[in-house]
């Protein structure tokens, strides 16, 4: 990572974690920190389910989990995985005969759940087809399902039962000399979660996957995500990470991003700055950003945009960001480029000009880094 020396006070120091691949996208060490989403879509329906996957991949996620229920969807998961951008990572429950038929469809990755996968036996049949197909594996504990005799042991779901469920399976795998995997111990419970990370992030060092699993609904799945795994990736531990909301994969994916876009971590797309907006706005803050949010979604290149009501803060904002507008007095405002104001723009024509700058500047910054390479 690189450090920040004229900010320190903005450096994260990632945990120094083994590097995995799934498929082509590595995960752990120092590749970017991976964002997945999940499809809920019936995997049976391959049509449905890779359009979901291909929007989930257009909108930035770097891998894609599919559920694998049933004999159909591991025969359905082949098609997926072929018409797939991304790699897909098929999600094993109940019954271990998944996951090996889910390996020799071509899934990059499965994620068993050490509380309900079966035996060592069941398990290391699934190791096999996981070696034999070049899949890796996510042990993915889960507060919810551990194993009863953990259960047993700490009287309730807690931490140290979830890392302790996490490195039974660690050693599984590595007694099967298997170590291309990653591992997650989700609880829906913010502080359970971030105990139990912390927990794993100094017991293994493998490559850790990071959620708050069930968080809820895009509102509340995103502050309870935010709050969850903002402070881990704060702290350098997390390698991927999946926002779970009650909501469309593709704004899981938006949320990820905008976790890591916050903490510097990843960049991507138009990070837009923008006011409240007061009684002192020169213009309608609130509708032109919701419009300028949806007019630059397709701009991929890292890039910022101020967007701020007056001049109390609109100058200051824009000496910061790439494209700037601020708003004025009598229907206008101004337009600041890399961080100079430049020209005046009417309120009117000011959502197409700030989108015509936006992609020019865009243009400019990619042949700029193509020149680099
Ligand atoms: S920048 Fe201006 S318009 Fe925006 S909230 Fe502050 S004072 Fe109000």
């Amino acid at each position: 990572m690189s450090l920040n020396h004229v900010r320190p006070w903005r450096n994260i120091y990632r945990r120094k974690s083994r590097q995995i691949m799934v498929g082509n996208v590595p995960v752990g060490g120092d590749a970017p920190i991976a964002v997945q989403t999940m499809t809920n879509t019936l995997t049976t329906d391959p049509a449905a389910t890779i359009a979901q996957v291909q929007a989930a991949a257009e909108a930035g996620a770097d891998l894609v989990r599919v559920s694998v229920p049933d004999q159909a969807s591991a025969k359905a998961l082949k098609e997926i995985v072929r018409e797939s951008p991304v790699p897909i990572v098929a999600d094993i429950h109940f019954h271990y005969k998944r996951g090996i038929e889910a390996a020799e469809a071509g899934a990059a990755c499965l994620r068993i759940n050490p509380g309900n996968i079966g035996d060592e036996k069941r398990v290391a049949e699934v190791i096999k087809a996981a070696r034999d197909h070049n899949c890796s594996i996510r042990i993915g504990v889960n507060a919810g399902s551990l194993e009863k005799h953990l259960l047993e042991k700490y009287g309730e779901p807690c931490p140290d039962a979830m890392v302790e469920s996490g490195l039974d399976h660690i050693k599984i795998l590595q007694d099967h000399d298997f170590h291309e995997f990653k591992i997650s111990v989700k609880a829906s419970d913010v502080f359970m979660s971030a105990a139990a990370y912390q927990a794993l992030a100094e017991a293994t060092d493998a490559p850790i996957h990071l959620g708050i699993t069930e968080a809820g609904g895009l509102v509340s799945g995103t502050i309870k995500s935010a709050i969850g795994l903002g402070q881990l990736l704060w702290m350098g531990i997390g390698d991927t990470i999946r926002v779970s909301l009650s909501a469309d994969p593709v704004e899981e994916v938006k949320v990820g991003f905008e976790i890591l876009k916050s903490l510097g971590l990843r960049h991507r797309g138009v990070n837009i700055i923008s006011c409240p907006s007061c009684a002192r706005q020169g213009f309608d803050v609130i509708k032109t950003v919701e419009t300028l949010e949806k007019r630059l979604e397709h701009i991929k290149t890292p890039m910022s945009l101020s967007i701020i009501g007056c001049v109390v803060n609109g100058p200051g904002e824009a000496l910061m960001t790439d494209v700037g507008f601020t708003g004025g007095g009598a229907g206008s405002g101004m337009v600041y480029l890399a961080g100079k104001a430049s020209h005046k723009m009417s309120n009117e024509q000011m959502v197409d000009h700030i989108v015509e700058e936006v992609e020019k500047k865009a243009a400019e910054l990619d042949a700029t880094k193509d020149a680099a390479e």
